[in-house]
């Protein structure tokens, strides 16, 4: 491409200094990359923008993924704010809502592709290879073999390109991951738009499917998952004398029923370790065992420090146990302390 004056062409842009190809170059082709484009566009800012559409979200996120973020806040931001992903469900069919209904990966992924085709159709799906600074200008080379100038550049290229990983976390190769969840899967949840808790079969079935999804993840790096089992919990009474509900034994008692389910269907790659059996012995609240105050006083759910220590020595032994088969060839033990 022929390089050209192209601040002639913004509008309100008084800079005739420079000759280059455009004024902006977008790196990448994900949910931010083509939202900046979308604007550009709407402000007639000239732009190349290079990338494969939605690139990270198709090969790098885990397969049958739901966001984490709720329908309302999920969708690309552009000028005209039509282009919602509300609208694209609606559009094509596909569940959708506000809050409570997770989005697939699936519905984001074509919902990207859809947004590039109606916001951005001058998407280069191409490489960048290289980008330099000069003097007020960036020279830019592509997998194509052009080269081009541009004065600015935006590198919207997300969190799978970072050239610099902190030791701390490069060295992070766990043998073996601890899921200590229990917590917010037994509260009243807001979940397709009705309140409702884990003993609902609905509910059930989805809590399930993310605590396999994350036994999923684990397993596919090669790494055991111990799930320990949700403890009791007794706070102290709701102004009007009741029991919290997420204290209801029943809701406790669905949650470790699911966890062992789990491990049952893996048992060479998920166990259980029963925090439970430990920390509440015959089956009861206790602030105080053994003579150590193992809970928070007047607080009902959080462990003290020296309960931490007194629940170590029954605890630890499985999670080690599942982390030296893992290094010695890649087996977890049948679930630990019951
Ligand atoms: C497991 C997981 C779950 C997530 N869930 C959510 C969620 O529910 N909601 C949410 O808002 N966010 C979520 N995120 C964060 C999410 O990654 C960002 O919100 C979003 O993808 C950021 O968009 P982006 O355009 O900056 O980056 P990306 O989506 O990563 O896009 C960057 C693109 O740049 C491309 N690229 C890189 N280098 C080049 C190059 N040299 N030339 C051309 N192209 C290049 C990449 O291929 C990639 O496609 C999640 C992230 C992860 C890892």
């Amino acid at each position: 491409m022929r390089p050209v004056a192209v601040a002639r062409h913004v509008h309100g842009w008084d800079s005739e200094r420079e000759t280059v190809d455009t004024e902006v170059a977008i790196v990448g082709a994900g949910p931010y990359g083509l939202s900046l484009a979308a604007h550009l566009d709407a402000l007639r800012v000239p732009f190349r923008i290079f990338g494969t559409t939605m690139e990270f979200w198709k090969s790098s996120m885990p397969e049958g993924m739901s966001l984490k973020s709720e329908g309302c806040a999920s969708s690309i931001y552009e000028p005209t704010h039509s282009f919602t992903l509300k609208r694209y469900c609606a559009d094509q069919g596909l569940p959708y809502a506000d809050l409570g209904l997770p989005v697939s990966l699936s519905s984001f992924i074509a919902y990207g592709v859809a947004f590039q085709q109606y916001a951005v159709p001058s998407l280069e799906q191409v490489r960048v290879t290289c980008v330099n600074g000069e003097d007020g200008s960036f020279s830019i080379e592509l997998d194509t073999g052009e080269s081009l100038t541009v004065r600015k550049v935006v590198v919207a290229v997300g969190v799978g390109y970072f050239a610099y990983v902190p030791d701390e976390i490069a060295l992070l190769h766990p043998n073996v991951v601890v899921e200590g969840a229990g917590r917010w899967e037994v509260v009243d949840r807001l979940y397709q738009g009705n309140w409702t808790n884990i003993l609902h079969p609905q509910m059930a079935a989805y809590i399930k499917s993310q605590l396999e999804k994350a036994a999923a993840v684990a397993n596919d790096a090669g790494v055991p998952m111990v799930f320990l089992t949700a403890p009791c919990t007794q706070e102290p009474e709701q102004p009007d004398g009741d029991a919290w509900p997420e204290d209801n034994p029943a809701r406790r008692d669905a949650y470790n029923r699911m966890i062992r389910e789990i491990a049952a269907a893996h048992p060479r790659t998920v166990s259980v370790d029963d925090l439970d059996k430990a920390a509440c012995p015959g089956g009861r609240y206790a602030t105080t065992v053994h003579g150590v105050v193992i809970r928070t006083v007047n607080d009902g759910v959080h462990f003290t420090p020296q309960g931490g220590v007194f629940l170590a020595p029954s605890l630890i032994p499985p999670i080690v146990a599942a982390g030296r088969a893992q290094m010695a060839g890649g087996t977890a033990p049948a679930s630990g302390g019951g």
